[in-house]
């Protein structure tokens, strides 16, 4: 870990956590299909144990980290068609349990991603808004609404704080966390995935789903930087001493989007005495940054995924900020008459909400 940095603030929390762990492997998504796995004849699933049969068929491409958070080609050969077809429901939930921040950071999944709130009332989507007018606006990220007395957008016209607020499609937490559960153990060398066996029930069988509640608490970090990851990196960190079980065994971060997520991995073989503790002592990694960027704003907040029942109708907000300038400048444009007029802005009253980039050009038409 030579090469990488810390935000400020966070020097001590690192040399506490590498105190304790190594980072055991790095993950990151290739650019083109890769090459050098396993014939699917002679594959065996790491989740459900089946090898390569009529019955067990490895025909689908695996990937690694699900294909929603930008993943495109870091697939596996060891996941098995109907453990990814149980994997894809959960991915469902985690989908939803995102929400419109997906298109915000613009993931580059399968799909262009569009976002439609459960009620249909607020629709967020990549565009270039060609049914108004041709070439006048570069590609943007559009948050469109039906009904402008809907409270979807929030506005303070003397600060220049806005708010989107909408309610999120429904999701159940414990899929959301078995699917980074199932990002984590798909992380581990082969010959280490002996020691997940109570790890793997956990995951496979729904019967445990309502006792494993508080283990389900994972790290978020959130960093306030546009852009962030387009496709997902997994850092996988164990322990270096086997033999103190202080901490768990094994910590798997993910970053994606503007977000690392982390959790540490349970029931690891080694940490069976630390489950005769009330909680698992546990200690989230620093976020981690090559030396390159500009390291951003971060904050932390816990969550848990171990609720077991849908959660409907949850709220979500993205929030923004709009400059001083941008609050006394601004020209109207009317593309019915094509004439321009000076105007202030008012977003709670607005249709909607395109946000471009800053340096991109709009070209309005002469009258
Ligand atoms: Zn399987």
């Amino acid at each position: 870990m030579s090469t990488v940095c810390v935000p400020p603030g966070f020097e001590e929390h690192a040399k506490l956590f590498f105190r304790i762990y190594d980072l055991e492997s790095s993950h990151t998504c290739p650019e083109m299909k890769m090459t050098g796995l396993k014939p699917k004849t002679s594959r065996r699933c790491r989740f459900c144990g089946n090898s390569y049969s009529p019955n067990t068929k490895f025909r689908k491409d695996a990937h690694l980290f699900p294909n929603l958070l930008g993943n495109r080609y870091l697939v596996s050969d060891f996941e098995c068609d109907r453990c990814n077809s149980t994997f894809s429901k959960y991915e469902n939930d985690l989908a939803n349990f995102l929400g419109a921040s997906r298109v915000l950071n613009d993931v580059k999944g399968k799909e262009k991603i569009k976002f439609v709130s459960p009620e249909k009332s607020l629709r967020a989507e990549k565009t270039n808004l060609s049914n108004i007018q041709e070439g006048i606006l570069p590609e943007g990220l559009l948050f469109d609404r039906d009904n402008i007395s809907d409270q979807t957008f929030t506005f303070d016209k003397n600060t220049g704080q806005a708010k989107i607020t909408y309610t999120k499609p429904s999701y159940r937490p414990i899929n959301v966390y078995k699917i980074f559960l199932k990002m984590a153990l798909s992380c581990i060398k082969e010959e280490d995935t002996k020691y997940f066996k109570r790890t793997l029930e956990i995951l496979m069988t729904k019967e445990l789903d309502g006792s494993i509640e508080s283990l389900c608490t994972m790290g978020v970090y959130t960093q306030h930087i546009a852009g962030g990851y387009p496709a997902p990196i997994g850092f996988l960190y164990r322990r270096k001493d086997t033999t103190s079980f202080i901490y768990p065994a094994y910590v798997f971060a993910l970053y994606f989007q503007n977000y690392i997520y982390q959790m540490f991995i349970p029931y690891c073989i080694f940490d069976l005495p630390l489950y005769f503790k009330s909680a698992i002592p546990y200690i989230w990694s620093p976020p981690v940054f090559s030396t390159e960027v500009e390291i951003p704003k971060i904050t932390y907040s816990p969550i848990n995924l171990g609720r077991t029942d849908m959660v409907k109708g949850e709220k979500h907000s993205v929030n923004f900020k709009v400059s001083q300038d941008e609050l006394t400048n601004i020209v109207r444009y009317d593309p019915a008459t094509k004439t321009t007029e000076a105007s202030q802005l008012d977003l709670e009253n607005a249709k909607g909400i395109f946000f471009i980039d800053e340096n991109a050009r709009i070209n309005i038409p002469k009258e």
